[in-house]
């Protein structure tokens, strides 16, 4: 269904409008989309919305909200959209091969700030994608280095940027591999938001994460744990990898901490904690080794 969006349209009457139309489509978060997609779109901040809310979106506002709408009335999701999300105040870039950044991996960033010890730590990040964990944590965290590792070369470019643009290209490397393959330590700290979802239930995600975040990002084989799995094999048959006093952390689906936590348990490693994200469900688990 066209919406017409005429340029000489105020910012106001076009956010109206938007909202009506993802309204009348059934999109659940209508008025926040469209009011997003205005600022964004337009670059404006929320103040020139409210007090010169009566100026013209001019002609090329008027095509970029127009695209941005024929694109979400079809599902596409207002960040693939926009090309890029905001995590941990910070802007990331996305690709197709990245998944968008949730606010459930802010605790996996929480978590692992307070397990550093080390005030220059180094840092590795298992299945980077936008890089967001990573640059996050440099961003607040001066004396830290870190790597981010990806299979995909698509990610890995898109991490670089992402690096680059937040200003920590100079603390950062990205390397593409398989896991732990391609990298040697000693690293203070590992982190990763693996794929985690059971094969079987990707295709009952909702369509907005199903159609749209990459599947390799997501699907963690047939019970969920084969990322996990592999991570905790590469660090105990490459003790290196951890430095002295280093911490694990993973980012675990609600019902993942006791197999996860048992992973690591059967090869000593010992849980140090359980971290529950916003929502209070289990989200993070790390894990130390035992002599560390
Ligand atoms: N939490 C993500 C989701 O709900 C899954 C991320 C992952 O598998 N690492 O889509």
């Amino acid at each position: 269904m066209a919406v017409a969006l005429e340029p000489s349209l105020s910012r106001a009457e076009a956010r109206l409008r938007i909202a009506a139309a993802l309204e009348r489509a059934g999109i659940a978060e209508a008025r926040g989309d469209a009011r997003f997609l205005l600022l964004q779109l337009l670059g404006l901040t929320q103040t020139d919305l409210a007090l010169r809310g009566n100026e013209p979106i001019g002609p090329a506002g008027a095509e970029a909200l127009a695209d941005a709408l024929r694109q979400r009335l079809t599902g596409v999701p207002v960040a693939r959209i926009l090309g890029e999300w905001e995590f941990r105040g910070l802007t990331f870039a996305l690709s197709p091969e990245t998944l968008v950044p949730r606010p459930d991996t802010e605790t996996l960033v929480e978590t692992a700030l307070h397990l550093v010890r080390n005030p220059a730590p180094r840092i590795l990040d298992l299945g980077t994608g936008s890089g967001c964990i990573l640059v996050a944590l440099l961003d607040v965290l001066p004396g830290a280095r870190g790597i981010g590792l990806d299979r995909s070369a698509d990610a890995l470019s898109t991490a670089r940027g992402n690096a680059i643009r937040n200003g920590v290209g100079n603390r950062s490397a990205f390397v593409q591999g398989d896991w732990c393959a391609a990298v040697g330590g000693p690293f203070d700290l590992i982190v990763s938001n693996p794929p985690y979802i059971a094969s079987g239930v990707i295709p009952t995600l909702v369509e907005e994460v199903r159609e749209h975040d990459p599947i390799a990002a997501l699907d963690g084989g047939q019970d969920g744990l084969d990322a996990y799995r592999a991570i905790i094999r590469a660090v105990t048959e490459r003790p290196a990898l951890l430095a002295a006093g280093g911490a694990l952390a993973f980012e675990i689906g609600y019902d993942q901490a006791e197999p996860v936590s048992d992973l690591g348990r059967q090869v000593g490693l010992t849980v140090e904690a359980i971290t529950r994200d916003l929502a209070g469900h289990p989200r993070v688990v790390t894990l130390r080794p035992s002599f560390g």
